[in-house]
């Protein structure tokens, strides 16, 4: 359904990013990955990718946390795939502490990786899609895009600040062949919510089994993880025929978290 169609995904060297640049390649997409990590793992990964869905797959490791890293991944990714259709800001951190001991410099990080980057990706990439007539952009924002938990001030922060940008770019761009939509996941299981699950854990004296089962049943009454394949699931529809005229929601993807 993607063939000829071309995708940087921001952060996806892991959990959710990775489950979206797999999904979109399965798609016959051209996908740039990106993100930290070893650099024999991620390309393993990259090598993998191109193998099984048969379309190149490139990797960038700058670090977004500033406006110069971010310009350096456009740059690549635009060089490497000819130009960006599909724009995922995925790329996200979290550090959990009550607001009067929530390490400032944290603070400035979190809003740099999961809001500021993805403000710089989209400005310098909207140009190209509106060249072109066409694009796609999908931020993983989260269920704290839409509601709050105790001891995140700045991802939560962070996460409404995504949802309310992704409305703003969806308008500006209402009447093109570009859409912005934003997904909020509940709790996925990877590498990002592991250290939650460990910490509750500890924190319970219990196994880890146990540890994030109790971090289920506080929140997401499905009691059940979403995959990164669910959500790569959804970024595949929302760059779908179907999905052209979706533009500006927050899709939350959450077992009910946000019902309640
Ligand atoms: P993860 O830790 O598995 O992946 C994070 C990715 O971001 C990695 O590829 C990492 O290399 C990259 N990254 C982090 N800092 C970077 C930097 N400075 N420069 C470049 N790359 C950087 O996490 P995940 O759980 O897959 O999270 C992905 C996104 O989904 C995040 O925005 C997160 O907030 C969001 N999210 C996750 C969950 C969940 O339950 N896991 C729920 C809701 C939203």
């Amino acid at each position: 359904m993607l063939k000829g169609k071309t995708a940087l995904v921001t952060g996806s060297t892991s959990g959710i990013g990775l489950g979206i640049a797999r999904a979109l390649a399965g798609q016959g997409c051209q996908v740039m990955i990106h993100g930290l990590g070893d650099p024999a793992v991620i390309n393993a990964e990259r090598e993998a990718m191109t193998e099984e869905f048969s379309v190149p797959v490139f990797h960038d490791g700058s670090d977004i946390s500033t406006a110069e890293g971010c310009s350096a991944l456009v740059s690549a990714a635009e060089q490497a795939l000819g130009g960006v259709d599909i724009l995922v800001n995925n790329a996200g951190i979290q550090h959990v502490s009550p607001t009067e001991s929530f390490p400032p410099e944290k603070w400035d990080s979190i809003l740099a990786i999961n809001l500021t980057s993805y403000f710089h990706t989209t400005r310098l990439l909207l140009p190209g899609m509106k060249q072109r007539g066409w694009g796609r952009i999908i931020n993983t924002a989260s269920v704290h895009g839409l509601v709050a938990s105790i001891n995140k001030v700045a991802y939560v922060a962070a996460k409404h600040g995504v949802v309310g940008m992704t409305k703003v770019i969806a308008l500006e761009n209402a009447e093109g062949g570009i859409t912005c939509n934003a997904i909020c996941p509940g709790w996925v299981n990877t590498p990002l919510v592991q250290a939650q699950i460990e910490a509750r854990a500890q924190a319970l004296g219990v196994p880890n089994e146990e540890g994030a089962k109790d971090l289920l049943g506080e929140k997401q009454p499905s009691k059940r993880f979403a995959s990164p394949e669910d959500i790569g699931a959804l970024a595949v529809f929302l760059c779908s025929p179907a999905a052209q005229n979706i533009t500006g929601t927050a899709l939350p993807v959450d077992g009910g978290w946000t019902a309640q």
